[in-house]
């Protein structure tokens, strides 16, 4: 297959995977099946004729609207579908095919997902975090930075957050960091090994408290107001996954 090609193959499949990640980050918080019933309008029940499934094309046809009721559905939908085909089209350009090529985007959709639900419920469920820090320690293996790394990284994305996450508890009184944040940051250890692990912990505290700084500065938020700290977790993880090395070279240049 020419280049061309393979990178058209891959933006197919990337929208495809977009409108099924759009039913995970819908279903999974509610705990309803990914596959049945199929696809149905949110508002009349009606379920969904083939071409209104069509990703990003059924959207901008339909202009937004269920054709029985007039409901709106939420511009979030196309763009997750057209994010999704852009990463897929971009990550094969990038890595070329390979199992790098197949780790680096079933962790693209896993922080898809988890972005979008810990946004809209504060929760990070164990049935994207569990099995995927699995998967990513299975398939270090056979990707860099190896498996010797995958596990030191996942010790440290779930051990060392939990350390913080008991002081923080024990002399706060609150809890500040989720174990569904440190089951995130186990997964993301697994799949990018503990320098990039490391990496994303750092980026994310600061994204979070940036963040959070600019809200209290706004006066549209107090102290104890709840962050969705995996949602900047999983813009981190992204980070790092994609220029994390050079991130982590241009640093340590300022040791030398
Ligand atoms: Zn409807």
């Amino acid at each position: 297959m020419t280049t061309d090609w393979l990178l058209l193959f891959a933006g197919l499949l990337g929208l495809a995977v977009g409108s099924f990640l759009n039913v995970c980050i819908y279903r999974v918080p509610l705990e309803q099946s990914l596959l049945l019933p199929g696809s149905r309008c949110m508002v009349c029940n009606r379920s969904l004729r083939w071409f209104e499934n069509v990703p990003v094309v059924a959207w901008i046809v339909l202009r937004g609207r269920c054709r029985t009721c007039h409901t709106s559905i939420p511009v979030v939908y196309p763009l997750v579908e057209a994010f999704t085909g852009i990463m897929f089209v971009w990550a094969t350009w990038h890595y070329g095919p390979g199992w790098l090529l197949f780790s680096r985007l079933l962790l693209g959709c896993a922080l898809v997902v988890l972005f979008f639900i810990d946004l809209h419920h504060r929760i990070l469920p164990n049935v994207i975090t569990v099995p995927g820090t699995i998967i990513g320690f299975i398939l270090s293996f056979v990707t860099p930075p190896g498996w010797v790394s995958s596990l030191v990284g996942l010790v440290i994305g779930g051990l060392i957050p939990l350390v913080l996450a008991e002081v923080y508890l024990r002399v706060r009184k609150v809890e500040g960091l989720g174990m569904g944040d440190v089951k995130m940051l186990a997964l993301v250890g697994a799949f990018l090994g503990w320098k990039l692990v490391l990496l994303t912990l750092a980026l994310g505290s600061f994204l979070g408290s940036a963040v959070g700084l600019g809200l209290i500065v706004a006066r549209r938020g107090d102290m104890k107001l709840a962050l969705p700290f995996g949602t900047f977790l999983a813009i981190a993880a992204a980070v790092s996954a994609t220029v994390g090395d050079q991130i982590i070279i241009w640093y340590l240049g300022f040791y030398r």
